[in-house]
């Protein structure tokens, strides 16, 4: 695509997007709170696993205040399920500050946002788009994909050189008056037309700006890191003054959160085998064997007897939680 067809480009993205883009809930308000809470919600997780949650979440923490008046265990144990809790301490840090700082009104000063503990250039950029339609330049895998093939580029899009131009890219192609439903547009075609593997050229909006030769072998990607296993040895220990859980220490990735308590396999070779659980987290493909532990075992460390019935209310990972409720029924 040449310069001068730039305007042209961001002109049809929006009119496609306003004739047909989809109806979220987050493109129905304009409240830089309940942006900033769909933004972080949609860095990790998908858009439909968002939707099921996204508005029960705001009717639970409708401002900053209400998520800065709520412990961290509350916070933690409403984000369950979500995944990557490191979000949503970053989100309970900035509803603090927004709160200590602002008075409780969300800041629309970019330094002001920028400012906020936890939230990235991305964010700050979707903020001032979707919350206050100003020009910000927002690339994502959709977005990178999208300039890849458009301007028939090979260079990987996640190496960082690729990034700082499709990021330069977008701040001269974003739409000057209506920022806020380009970006939509730009990602939504991403997600929905030109997608990874064979795109929906036909009904592209912008097919006719676009430059791909062989768009089903862009973009180009790094090569990918290899995948590495981890095995965990869990312990079962059920009483009469509830199951045995360690509270994760702080620097750790979960923190606060609770899970069963884990022994290095040595110690549990001759306990009996409850049950095998595997799953993947980022890069790690993981194996835990949960052992049945007499009910007298001494808890060591951070770990203490938690009653049964109050382990609906103290947070823990997805997998815990699938084991824990899988072994007490
Ligand atoms: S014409 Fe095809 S490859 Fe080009 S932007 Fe549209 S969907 Fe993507």
């Amino acid at each position: 695509m040449q310069k001068h067809d730039y305007g042209s480009f961001a002109q049809a993205l929006v009119d496609w997007f306003l004739l047909r883009g989809r109806d979220y809930p987050w493109r129905r308000t304009t409240d830089a709170w309940a942006i900033l809470v769909s933004e972080i919600m949609l860095q990790q997780t998908t858009i439909p696993t968002v939707l099921g949650r996204y508005e029960a979440w705001l009717q639970q923490f409708p401002t900053p205040a209400h998520l800065a008046a709520a412990d961290e265990q509350t916070a933690l144990r409403s984000w369950e399920g979500l995944g990557y809790y490191r979000r949503v301490r970053a989100l309970r840090a900035a509803a603090i500050t927004i709160t200590e700082q602002h008075g409780g009104v969300f800041p629309t000063e970019e330094a002001a946002i920028r400012a906020l503990p936890g939230i990235g250039d991305y964010t700050v950029a979707a903020v001032l788009s979707f919350a206050y339609n100003r020009p910000a330049a927002l690339v994502d895998t959709n977005v990178s994909r999208v300039f890849a093939r458009v301007f028939n580029d090979a260079s990987p899009v996640d190496a960082p050189a690729t990034r700082k131009r499709h990021l330069a890219l977008a701040a001269e192609l974003v739409h000057s008056s209506n920022p806020r439903a380009y970006n939509s547009a730009l990602m939504e075609l991403g997600q929905t037309i030109c997608t990874t593997g064979t795109p929906s050229c036909m009904l592209c909006p912008v097919r006719e700006f676009c430059r791909a030769e062989t768009p089903a072998e862009l973009p180009v990607k790094l090569p990918k890191k290899d995948t590495l296993s981890a095995e965990h040895h869990d312990l079962w220990c059920l009483s009469e003054r509830g199951l045995l859980l360690e509270k994760q220490p702080g620097g750790k990735r979960h923190e606060g959160m609770y899970r069963l308590p884990q022994r290095p396999a040595n110690e549990v070779q001759t306990l009996p085998l409850l049950g095998i659980q595997k799953y993947s987290v980022t890069r790690y493909k993981v194996t835990r064997y949960l052992h049945l532990a007499p009910a007298n075992t001494v808890p060591q460390g951070k770990e203490e007897f938690i009653p049964t019935d109050k382990l609906p209310e103290i947070p823990m990972a997805s997998p815990d939680r699938k084991l824990i409720t899988k072994h007490l029924h």
